[in-house]
């Protein structure tokens, strides 16, 4: 396991001051892990009972991206979108979940257009698992 980029580190600081700052709350600053991933796609995951953010920072950049942003800025949005889960322990992926996040993707000047493709993208695939597990409820019925 790296240590986490000095960029990552003061990030989770700000990112927490300006979030305190925003809503008068007083959540601390989340522990950062910082892995290679296994593939070459940047994930991340957030255990919110410890405080913790995981990311794990790939190498590759989607067609539709490499032209028009670095990979920075693909660690600084999955870091993001860990530290919004870090904010929001009781709402997983909701209204409230997703408030903080685009909040602190502005905040981070994070590219809005880039922040909807990847975030877009994020939602449509959970769709697909909630139709398959549907369609498998439905088949244990029969
Ligand atoms: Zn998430």
């Amino acid at each position: 396991m790296a240590n986490p980029p000095q960029w990552a580190l003061d990030f989770t600081e700000k990112a927490t001051l300006y979030y305190n700052e925003l809503t008068g709350k007083d959540y601390r600053t989340p522990t950062i892990q910082w892995k290679k991933s296994k593939n070459e796609v940047t994930t991340g995951s957030a255990f919110t009972d410890k405080n913790l953010v995981i990311v794990r920072y790939g190498t590759y950049l989607h067609k539709f991206s490499k032209h028009k942003i670095s990979l920075r800025v693909n660690h600084k949005l999955t870091l993001a979108h860990e530290i919004a889960h870090c904010f929001s322990p009781t709402h997983h992926h909701d209204s409230i979940f997703w408030r903080i996040a685009w909040d602190l993707y502005k905040w981070a000047k994070i590219p809005m257009w880039y922040a909807k493709w990847n975030e877009g993208w994020y939602k449509k695939k959970s769709l697909v698992v909630l139709k398959q597990m549907k369609a498998e409820a439905k088949s244990r019925k029969e």
